[in-house]
């Protein structure tokens, strides 16, 4: 018995539900994956017990030598893995990420450009429900109608017109490759920085699947729970220029105390990161992602952009008749766990929309590989098809959770747990 089924068996009760569901279910959430067992045992660490407001050897509070490890192994870590001249690991979310790197660079009421939200674009690019939208005067800029992909001259006509003290490239649903070196070249014509929100793709980028943002950018920001396979937590990545701009930003700027624990889940994540294999986990997220798009639409559904480049699939639900909400809800039921998401120019609103957004990085995680994505492709399309037939949600709940408990679930060592 653990401890926490001990002395608080209502709270353990809820924690194994989860990992049985974890363990019986498909995650298709394109942000979502599993982080390692090594992982969750730094997150859980006694740093969580510990103020360290500052920066390694200049703290306000006492008793941080052992922080100040912690803290440089995950700067040197992330230093090295994606060639960055300065990293803050300090940033608690994507969304404080992008906060501090605005308060870096920007003033309120400064002009920003970032892909439109209903196309890809993240809440904090500009949403007016978010702060981002509130300070600062955001100018969308959209993907082409007919390619239904990012128009570079289209971009750079659109920067021209409204000269931008800042552009925002980096997105939440976007299937293809962004071409940031363009991007760089359109900020520095006119005057701009680039700042790219790579949380989505930042494992592919540590693992050489998509060209890296990093030389060409001013500030990379990201999360460190997506495809990178760490603990909840962001991260910016800058030139040396904007080190004291940016970490004022973090702290004092945005944040108080750093979460030390996530650091040091942080640091543990950018060493498997580091490994040559996780070369060889990107390489197979994107090929999954490939083999998943292509068995859609050969099951009917058409994508958006017509495919993939990277880690995530955008599927238009209209090609079967239905809502991305009601897709979402029939594969729920179905033990097959996604989003619903807008796809670009949708004529229904965010709330039902009509794309179902689905990523391979967790099912990846499981060391699936393209047969098992066939499979998957099969009941996602199984279940779309009939999406009020209960007898067929039934069978494939059954068949998805024998299938899934096949594939243990990194950071789920013991699935005896799970299982019962
Ligand atoms: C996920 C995401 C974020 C926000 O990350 P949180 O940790 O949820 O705050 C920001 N930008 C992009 C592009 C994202 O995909």
């Amino acid at each position: 018995m653990s401890t926490l089924q001990r002395t608080d068996p209502e709270m353990a009760a809820i924690i194994a539900d989860e990992r049985t569901r974890q363990v019986e279910t498909l995650e298709l959430i394109a942000s979502e994956n599993y982080a390692s067992a090594a992982v969750l045992e730094a997150t859980g660490s006694v740093f969580t017990n510990k103020y360290a407001e500052g920066y390694p050897g200049k703290r306000y509070y006492a008793g941080n030598q052992h922080s100040d490890r912690v803290e440089s192994l995950a700067i040197e870590r992330a230093q090295r893995l994606f060639g960055a001249e300065h990293v803050n690991v300090q940033p608690t979310s994507g969304a404080e990420a992008n906060m501090a790197a605005y308060f870096a660079t920007i003033q309120p009421g400064d002009t920003v450009m970032g892909l439109s939200l209903d196309q890809g674009g993240h809440l904090t690019h500009g949403s007016p429900v978010n702060f981002s939208g509130r300070l600062y005067r955001f100018i969308p800029y959209t993907v082409d109608r007919e390619s239904e992909t990012l128009d570079m001259a289209a971009i750079r006509a659109l920067a021209r017109e409204s000269r931008p003290k800042l552009i925002v490239a980096g997105y939440t649903a976007y299937p293809r490759r962004i071409d940031f070196a363009a991007f760089a070249d359109i900020a520095r014509q006119n005057g701009a920085l680039l700042m790219a929100d790579m949380s989505h793709i930042a494992g592919l980028v540590a693992g050489g699947q998509h060209a890296s943002p990093v030389p060409v950018s001013d500030l990379v920001t990201t999360t460190t729970h997506k495809t990178l396979r760490g603990p909840r937590g962001g991260m910016i990545l800058c030139k040396a220029e904007l080190a004291e701009a940016v970490d004022k930003a973090v702290f004092p700027g945005t944040q108080g105390g750093p979460h030390l624990h996530s650091i040091a889940g942080k640091a543990v994540a950018f060493g498997e990161a580091l490994e040559p294999a996780f070369v060889d986990y990107a390489r197979q997220i994107v090929e999954n992602a490939a083999a998943l798009a292509e068995a859609l639409m050969e099951g009917g559904l058409r994508l958006v952009s017509g495919g993939t480049d990277n880690h995530l699939i955008l599927a238009d639900c209209n090609s079967v008749g239905i809502s991305g909400l009601k897709a979402q809800n029939a594969l729920q039921g179905a033990g097959v766990i996604t989003n619903k998401n807008t796809i670009p120019y949708d004529t229904r609103s965010p709330f039902v929309g009509s794309g179902l957004r689905l990523g391979t990085p967790a099912l990846t995680s499981r060391g699936m590989g393209p047969a098992e994505m066939r499979r998957v492709a099969s009941w996602i399309v199984r279940v779309l098809k009939d999406p009020d037939g209960e007898g067929v949600r039934e069978s494939v709940r059954e068949e998805v959770a024998a299938f899934a408990r096949s594939f243990p679930v990194p950071g789920i060592t013991d699935v005896a747990i799970a299982m019962s």
